[in-house]
């Protein structure tokens, strides 16, 4: 008997569902470890307070002696806490978060020691940044690397720590981490979005991005998942034959949730609660085992930093709970992946979406003009936005017939599409009185201000209007999705600075009125970025065909994805856009390319590992049972022995026939990936774990699964499909 599987099975069987007790409304609990504005009214001087606040709303400098009293107020209320330690927090490129904690605890001499905490403490600090990725920018003899305090995003208590929200710069000032981009994004998507705003409405002093994220997941048993080498090094199943059952009956969507499960997520929850992350959302996905939790939308720096301080509790809650959470894109073959959908939108200080229908002509333009600008930005830099979800991991699920595919194309509806053929036969230059308003009346006034039920009908599209906001949902689960909230900020950004050229052109020029122009421009826009947008199916093959004919990029895997990033167009953009520096793209660049191999290395060398010493093995020792089983057949029957040993004589060889199968592709793997790693370009041996490695992972998990199905259930090492996936 295979003792670890059995071992595993026995254990999870016999898990039962922590209670969780909440004894106070989340609204009471919400915030509650947040050094945030409220906590900041108590704890701050007059001038601290609105030191900090200039700061979080207009990007204004902290100067020295407000960051000492910040600091110690925060120590203080850290304190009282129970608070022993501090530290910077971070998001390096690797995709995590990272934390390095301080004790407050400092000696004074003469055996005395005081708790101490100050400004400059809080402002800087400097890691050892010699193991984070750094993409050749930060060489290793010179490895200072400093976090600086992001004080638009509150520090918050974890544990006994104080966390402080941080960006990661190296010494020479470039950007070794996810936040600091993306501040930069939104800072260039304010300033463009604000100038556009003042054509329709002169208060309007800011716009914010905002991000609502959808986080998909599983939860397997933990002991189950530990029982898996695979699960445990690499997030995902390398092999495994379906179970009998998987979703076919669509009897988990949105089903009752199982009781463990429940139980995980209202701690869950109530961490959430605590560290003030709105969590709202809780159901069951398709696949079995896979939930969604999904918060209130925020502003997009700190969504971001929330979705990854989410990511680590979740972990660690699960784990309480003996359960381990699967984050990656693609955990099980035949049944569906998780994503984790971008909602985004613009709103102004003035509390107005622009990306939601007014009431009146003038804010539908104005909403029109927000639509139709991110409709071209998406158009013009499709390629870009695909490479910023491009992963190793992601790559099994975008194209993969159930995820959107790696086209990206934007989905409007159908009411919004008759609102762009009207708008697209405007006269061109000064419009007459009667036109104007007959587009002021019937089709810019005819826009309902509830788009919502007529919008969310196609799941196949990457980038979806969906009423008052724009899904980008190709976004792999596992991803940080600073870097997509960064691109797509920046694109927008600079699609919303070309536009406000061009209409003050015709004003300034032409003498058109406003409005005029305004109509003039997008009108163009429209018939230039005609070709992203797409109503079908986006998971059928002829919309691949037709996206070539419209010259879409349609990039299946990282390697050719991950092009687009440096690109000389995304170069240049990111570097008008002040987002990245040329140097700075190319490293992050650098980065994402040595991780896929990386992670594709790892891979097959798991496979290997997994196929040779435990598949093999065991279908040896079954073959061996049969083979004595044969033996004795022929002792007792003699001449009928060939009837009746017909089975397990044809079974002894095609166990065979696999053992070989897998032999013989682990040492082609193994040879293409020596292959692979002897080239010392980059690009080249990214192409080469892609396409003379990873396909052979198919061949290989193709006869191990076969074998799956052959051997005795009672010695087969590897918990199955079905014990991973309905196990609650
Ligand atoms: P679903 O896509 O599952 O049908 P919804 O579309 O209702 O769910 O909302 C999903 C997410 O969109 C939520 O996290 C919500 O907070 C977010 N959201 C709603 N409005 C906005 C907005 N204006 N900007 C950004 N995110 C938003
Ligand atoms: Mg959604």
């Amino acid at each position: 008997m295979s003792t670890l599987r059995f071992h595993a099975v026995k254990k999870s069987l016999s898990s039962k569902p922590i209670i969780v007790e909440e004894k106070e409304r989340r609204s009471d609990l919400f915030g509650k470890n947040v050094f945030n504005e409220n906590t900041m009214r108590q704890y701050l001087t007059k001038d601290a307070f609105i030191g900090v606040m200039n700061a979080v709303q207009y990007g204004k400098k902290i100067d020295r002696t407000i960051a000492d009293q910040v600091s110690s107020s925060m120590k203080d209320w850290a304190l009282s806490k129970g608070v022993t330690h501090y530290t910077h927090w971070f998001q390096p490129l690797t995709g995590t978060t990272a934390e390095k904690h301080d004790a407050f605890f400092e000696t004074i001499g003469n055996g005395m020691s005081i708790e101490k905490f100050g400004g400059s403490q809080l402002v800087q600090q400097e890691p050892d940044a010699s193991s984070f990725p750094s993409g050749g920018i930060r060489n290793t003899f010179e490895a200072r690397g400093y976090t600086a305090w992001d004080p638009t995003s509150p520090a918050f208590i974890y544990g006994t720590t104080l966390c402080i929200p941080t960006i990661f710069v190296a010494y020479t000032g470039e950007a070794l981490d996810y936040k600091t981009p993306l501040l930069r994004a939104l800072h260039a998507v304010d300033d463009a979005a604000t100038a556009i705003c003042k054509y329709f409405d002169k208060n309007v002093k800011k716009v914010t991005s905002s991000l609502g994220w959808e986080q998909e997941y599983f939860l397997i048993d933990k002991t189950l998942a530990a029982s898996r080498p695979d699960i445990t090094l690499t997030g995902r199943t390398l092999l495994g034959h379906s179970a009998a059952k998987g979703q076919q009956l669509d009897d988990h969507y949105f089903g009752s949730i199982p009781t463990r499960a429940l139980s995980f997520m209202r701690e869950l929850e109530t961490e959430c609660m605590l560290l003030g992350i709105p969590v709202k959302t809780r159901h069951n996905e398709v696949a079995p085992n896979q939930f969604e939790l999904a918060p209130i939308f925020e502003e997009a720096n700190l969504a971001v930093d929330h979705n990854s301080l989410l990511m680590d509790i979740m972990g660690k809650v699960a784990s309480r709970h003996n359960f381990k959470v699967l984050f990656h894109e693609k955990p099980f073959a035949g049944i569906n992946g998780s994503g984790k959908h971008n909602n985004w939108s613009l709103t102004t200080d003035t509390g107005v979406n622009l990306l939601a229908p007014g009431k009146t002509p003038m804010s539908n333009l104005q909403f029109l003009t927000f639509f139709i600008n991110t409709i071209k930005a998406v158009n013009t830099h499709e390629a870009l936005l695909r490479a910023t979800i491009a992963s190793a991991s992601n790559d099994h699920r975008l194209g993969a017939n159930e995820a959107p595919p790696a086209i990206i194309s934007v989905f409007i509806g159908e009411q919004l599409t008759k609102v762009l053929e009207e708008l697209e036969g405007v006269t061109k230059g000064k419009l007459s009185p009667e036109e104007k308003t007959e587009l002021k009346l019937n089709v810019v006034g005819k826009i309902p201000d509830v788009l919502l039920d007529n919008t969310d009908r196609n799941r196949t599209s990457p980038f979806a209007f969906t009423g008052n906001k724009f899904e980008f949902r190709a976004v792999g689960s596992k991803a940080n999705c600073g870097d997509p909230m960064t691109v797509l900020n920046t694109i927008v950004a600079k699609q919303l600075k070309d536009f406000k050229v061009e209409v003050d052109k015709l004003i300034d020029e032409k003498g058109l009125k406003k409005d005029e122009a305004v109509f003039n421009v997008l009108r163009e826009y429209i018939k230039s970025s005609k070709r992203i947008l797409f109503e079908g199916n986006g998971y059928g093959e002829a919309w691949e065909k037709e996206a070539e004919k419209r010259g879409l990029s349609n990039n299946k895997t990282t390697p050719e994805a991950l092009k687009a990033k440096i690109s000389k167009d995304s170069i240049s953009l990111f570097e008008e856009m002040q987002v990245m520096s040329k140097i700075e793209t190319e490293a992050r660049y650098e980065i994402e390319v040595e991780a896929y191999i990386m992670h594709i290395q790892i891979e097959g060398r798991v496979l290997g590992d997994i196929a040779r010493n435990h598949i093999v093995p065991t279908a040896v020792k079954y073959q061996n049972t049969l083979i004595e089983n044969v033996k004795g057949l022929k002792e007792i029957f003699d001449k009928k022995f060939k009837e009746v040993s017909k089975e397990q004589i044809n079974l002894i060889e095609d166990i065979s026939s696999h053992i070989e199968g897998i032999n013989a592709n682990v040492t082609k793997m193994i040879n293409e990936r020596k292959k692979a790693n002897a080239i010392n370009d980059a690009d080249k041996k990214a192409h080469a774990y892609c396409f003379n490695v990873k396909p052979l992972f198919e061949d290989i998990r193709y006869h191990c699964d076969k074998l799956e199905l052959l051997v005795d259930d009672e010695v087969w090492p590897l918990t199955k499909y079905r014990e991973l996936l309905f196990t609650r």
